[in-house]
């Protein structure tokens, strides 16, 4: 049998990850985490829940189950349009919105996140652009999403792009900010600060 996501019915316990729910809890946003009581509020009140592969309930429930790997490559945190009804809703006070930010967060990390889905593929490209350049280009953003999403798309889209090229309304020249190793000594002092926290749930989690 192939080893594809949702493939398996049958979840074994050793797939789970029990650290992941502690590990979401920790990031801002998640500290409410564990006071959900499935109520299923927030699907109800999501508009993009019935396109969603997981309801908002559903993904609460597999993060405290420790489904790392199917919370990270669904398709739900990256169709969440950040509206925050489910957490303006939740008599519970869990901030879903924050806790699909951080699936995305871990997920563009981990590179988990669904490969040839656009918004997945735009949020990993902006970031390369941003980590690698300091600043974005909407051109070249662009042709790396159709080319990395669907690339008969970008074939169908190339004259309208011409066009705008030729008006001079995109640009696909690079630009970069000056002092890069600055950007990059502050996205390094962010993920170093992701870690500690990271290793300080476990510790505290093998000290209960
Ligand atoms: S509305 Fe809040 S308490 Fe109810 S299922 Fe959703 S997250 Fe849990
Ligand atoms: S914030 Fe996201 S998950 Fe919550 S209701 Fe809006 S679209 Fe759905």
């Amino acid at each position: 049998m192939p080893d594809l996501p949702g493939w398996r019915k049958i979840k074994y316990e050793e797939d789970l990850d029990p650290g992941f729910a502690d590990e979401i809890a920790s990031i801002p946003g998640g500290e409410h985490l564990f006071n959900c009581i499935q109520c299923g509020t927030c699907s109800g009140m999501c508009p993009l829940s019935p396109e969603m592969d997981y309801t908002p309930r559903r993904i609460i429930a597999m993060i405290r189950a420790g489904f790392r790997r199917e919370v990270l490559s669904s398709y739900t945190c990256w169709l969440c349009a950040s509206c925050y009804s489910c957490a303006v809703e939740c008599p519970k006070n869990v901030k879903i919105t924050d806790i699909m930010y951080a699936a995305k967060r871990l997920a563009i990390r981990e590179g988990v996140a669904p490969s040839r889905f656009p918004i997945s593929v735009l949020a990993r490209e902006f970031f390369n652009q941003v980590h690698s350049k300091g600043r974005t280009n909407e051109g070249r953003l662009i042709m790396r999403l159709y080319m990395k999403s669907n690339p008969l798309k970008a074939l169908k889209q190339a004259s309208m792009g011409l066009k705008l090229w030729m008006q001079g309304r995109i640009s696909i020249g690079s630009e970069s900010i000056k002092r890069k190793e600055e950007l990059h000594k502050l996205l390094g002092a962010i993920e170093t600060e992701r870690m500690v926290q990271k290793r300080d749930v476990v510790t505290h989690k093998e000290a209960r």
